[in-house]
């Protein structure tokens, strides 16, 4: 077994670790407390392939595997939570269901542009007001045929990027009957009638990232615009959401990791009872306790993140590493914060905007109650 990142992956995350010092570390406080999408960023990273990480090189997209993916959203982690976000978002959840289950006409009509991002980036609306975690029962947004366009008319909640997007890829119900096979996917350019996107919302964390609820009234696309295949759209789903999780797992480790940082320069800096914080054994359990969650959490990510890779099933590896990477970024952050005593808690140090960024991991592309239940299920069954 080789642990040791190729050359090519250490020449990878050097340079996105290059970029983000430069163009995406330096605004995350400024951007956290405007709440504001760092746009200048987001048209340095098209020609970068950061935006094109899930789409196929022939497509126009970067063509890296899920390892470089998730080292790159590692070292975006570290820079800016909420422009990680955006960036998993786009790639994971909006660019990801077009390269998987796009017609050629699809892949070519819309990929190149999302790769570069040029019109604006990609979403992926499942969420509803009424529904997040019960997809199958609880997503109303109808779709129905009439001639040779689709009418959409619902409403979805808390869709990353919505605002900053060119299209959306809304799961819709299409069998008013229900069941798990009464559900697709269509694809809605974000300039089409009838689709109102609301103010961004206002959150504890992951400013820097917009999110915004949707209507959808009488909203006409071409019958075309069906993505996959019809009523197969909860397993197309399921089968983003588990790719997705090995990104949010990536962003939570560069999150614990650029807390844990701080951490540690902070105790070598401040002193109490006549010496560096460093050299009380209770912080340094608190700084050994965390590189080691994180450099766990990291080795379940990558690994399932290698076995996507592999064509291997990865589903309750990629829950797995989601489960333990995002608890533990929560855990390590709180600790960050308790090191750093009453500087923890002021927004002159950044630990306190990652503590509320970390927070949401354990919510969004499934909860750690959703990640149990798919562990669970697959060791049960
Ligand atoms: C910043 C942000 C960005 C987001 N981005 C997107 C996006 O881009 N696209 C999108 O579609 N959605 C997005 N979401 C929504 C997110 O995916 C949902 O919030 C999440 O799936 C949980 O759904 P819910 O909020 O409706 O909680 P609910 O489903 O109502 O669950 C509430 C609580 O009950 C628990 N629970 C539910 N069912 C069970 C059960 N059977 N057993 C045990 N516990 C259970 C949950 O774990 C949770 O703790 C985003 C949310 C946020 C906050």
């Amino acid at each position: 077994m080789n642990f040791q990142l190729t050359e090519e992956q250490q020449m990878w995350r050097k340079t996105v670790h290059d970029f983000s010092e430069q163009e995406v570390k330096p605004r995350a406080a400024e951007l956290d407390a405007s709440a504001e999408f760092n746009a200048e960023a987001f048209q340095r990273m098209g020609p970068l392939g950061l935006l094109g990480m899930d789409i196929p090189e022939e497509y126009g997209g970067a063509g890296v595997d899920s390892l470089c993916s998730a080292i790159a959203l590692e070292e975006l982690g570290m820079a800016c939570g909420g422009t990680a976000l955006s960036v998993v978002a786009h790639n994971g959840l909006g660019c990801a269901p077009i390269s998987l289950f796009g017609s050629e006409k699809q892949k070519r009509n819309w990929l190149p542009k999302l790769a570069l991002g040029t019109d604006g980036l990609a979403a992926l609306a499942l969420t509803e007001p009424g529904t997040g975690s019960d997809l199958v029962g609880g997503v109303k947004t109808r779709a129905e045929l009439e001639g040779d366009e689709w009418v959409i008319n619902g409403s979805k909640a808390w869709i990353t990027n919505a605002g900053v997007a060119s299209l959306i890829v809304t799961l819709c119900r299409t069998d008013p009957s229900g069941g798990s096979r009464s559900l697709s996917q269509i694809v809605v350019p974000t300039k089409t009638q009838g689709l109102h996107i609301h103010p961004a919302e206002k959150k504890m964390g992951m400013r820097a990232s917009p999110t915004n609820a949707l209507t959808y009234e009488n909203v006409r696309v071409p019958k075309d615009y069906l993505l996959g295949k019809m009523g197969r759209g909860l397993h197309q789903t399921l089968e983003i959401l588990d790719g997705g999780r090995i990104g949010i797992g990536s962003i939570s480790i560069g999150l614990a990791q650029a807390a844990i940082n701080g951490a540690i320069g902070y105790a070598k800096e401040r002193e109490t009872f006549g010496v560096p914080l460093a050299q009380h054994q209770a912080i340094q359990w608190m700084i050994a306790d965390a590189i080691t969650q994180i450099e766990a959490a990291r080795l379940l990510i990558y690994r399932a993140a290698w076995l996507k890779d592999c064509g291997n099933s990865f589903s309750k590896e990629s829950a797995m590493a989601k489960l333990l990477a995002t608890e533990m970024a929560e855990q390590v952050c709180r600790n960050a914060i308790q090191i750093h005593g009453a500087y923890g808690y002021s927004s002159e140090y950044p630990i306190e905007r990652m503590y509320r960024d970390a927070r949401l991991m354990t919510i969004g592309e499934g909860t750690s109650e959703i990640q149990r239940m798919v562990i669970a299920k697959r060791v049960l069954s």
